[in-house]
């Protein structure tokens, strides 16, 4: 086969700055790669790297995509490291579109959890987000203090319309006795799920997120302990019986950790990286596809960038497959020229 390979860098501002828990971002930086075939089939993919998740970072990618060069054979491609699970992703994905190769949508809708501010600017918040017909919310927590958040909760959901669900997501800020105490707290409130409430990195991260899921009733979900390959794997075979939260762009080829998770009967919360609408169509592709019991996405993120073309679908409560067939990966590539 003989396949031409580019890429282009892009370094994009973001309307508004975006707080994570590992620091506030003013501008995305990542790559789009563009393959096409001896027939003149086309595929993109796009590198949306996280290096604070430990993927690798923008210029490891770019370095392993220059010396890949324009006409890289199937060895040279596959010997791409592991570690640089972002690029590997962003070619498979890219190789799989040349051959009409994707992910078949196993639904025609999805709902999307509305993405709440961390702090009191909560209360403010919530009331435009319900109106706006969202039934899944997410709140980040661990950013200010324990003590006045937990405070904020009984407030924050009263505000929500009847029925609705409340995701509380602390990026691994907790302690051990935090979390506790946030856990008894939601016992007995409508809470769908608690994740991340201890870092992967804590001593004995592990033991102790098995133990919490086990003391108390709220589902907890695992979202930073998912980065590195093989962490599906693991976690499925230590039990976990929580929630897994799948950022399909950090994953060299989803389709095995999906495949793992669907044997297993996993709960699955799809998640966004922060792409462009070129990963977006990746991403929602896969999440689309999920054959298991289909629960709210994590990609109300979108609009994200401060030149629309690259946003993906728009924070709606619901996201429809025929509105990802139509993201437009080529638009957002020619505009990077
Ligand atoms: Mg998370």
């Amino acid at each position: 086969m003989s396949l031409r390979l580019s890429f282009r860098r892009y370094a994009l501002p973001l309307r508004a700055p975006v707080r994570t828990a590992h620091g506030v971002w003013t501008t995305r930086e990542g790559l789009l790669v563009r393959a096409e075939d001896e027939t003149g089939a086309v595929g993109f993919g796009e590198v949306a790297t996280l290096p604070d998740f430990g993927t690798e970072t923008v210029a490891e990618a770019a370095d392993v995509l220059t010396k890949l060069g324009a006409q890289p054979t199937q060895a040279e491609l596959d010997a791409v490291p592991e570690r640089c699970r972002c690029t590997r992703h962003a070619l498979h994905t890219a190789l799989a579109e040349c051959g009409g190769n994707t992910p078949e949508a196993a639904a025609a809708h999805l709902s999307v959890a509305a993405l709440l501010p961390a702090g009191r600017a909560v209360l403010a918040a919530v009331a435009a987000k319900a109106e706006a017909g969202f039934r899944v919310f997410k709140w980040k927590v661990g950013v200010g203090d324990p003590a006045d958040e937990l405070g904020l909760l009984d407030d924050l959901l009263a505000q929500l319309p009847g029925g609705a669900r409340l995701r509380l997501d602390a990026n691994g800020a907790w302690e051990r006795r935090t979390a506790e105490r946030w856990l008894e707290r939601c016992a007995e409130r409508p809470i769908e799920f608690v994740e991340q409430p201890i870092s992967p990195t804590a001593r004995g991260a592990a033991d102790l997120l098995l133990g919490l899921a086990g003391d108390f009733p709220t589902p907890l979900a695992l979202d930073e302990s998912l980065v590195h390959e093989g962490d599906v794997a693991r976690w499925l075979g230590a039990g976990w019986p929580g929630v897994f939260v799948i950022k399909p762009s950090l994953l060299a080829e989803p389709e095995v950790a999906l495949a793992q998770l669907h044997r297993a009967k996993a709960a699955v919360v799809f998640s966004s990286a922060l792409e462009t609408v070129v990963g977006a169509r990746a991403a929602l592709r896969w999440a689309f596809a999920w054959q298991g019991e289909p629960r709210a996405l994590g990609f109300g993120v979108w609009p994200l960038f401060a030149d629309g073309r690259f946003d993906g679908p728009a924070a709606l409560p619901f996201v429809h497959a025929i509105d990802v067939a139509k993201l437009n990966a080529e638009a957002a590539w020619n505009v990077l020229s």
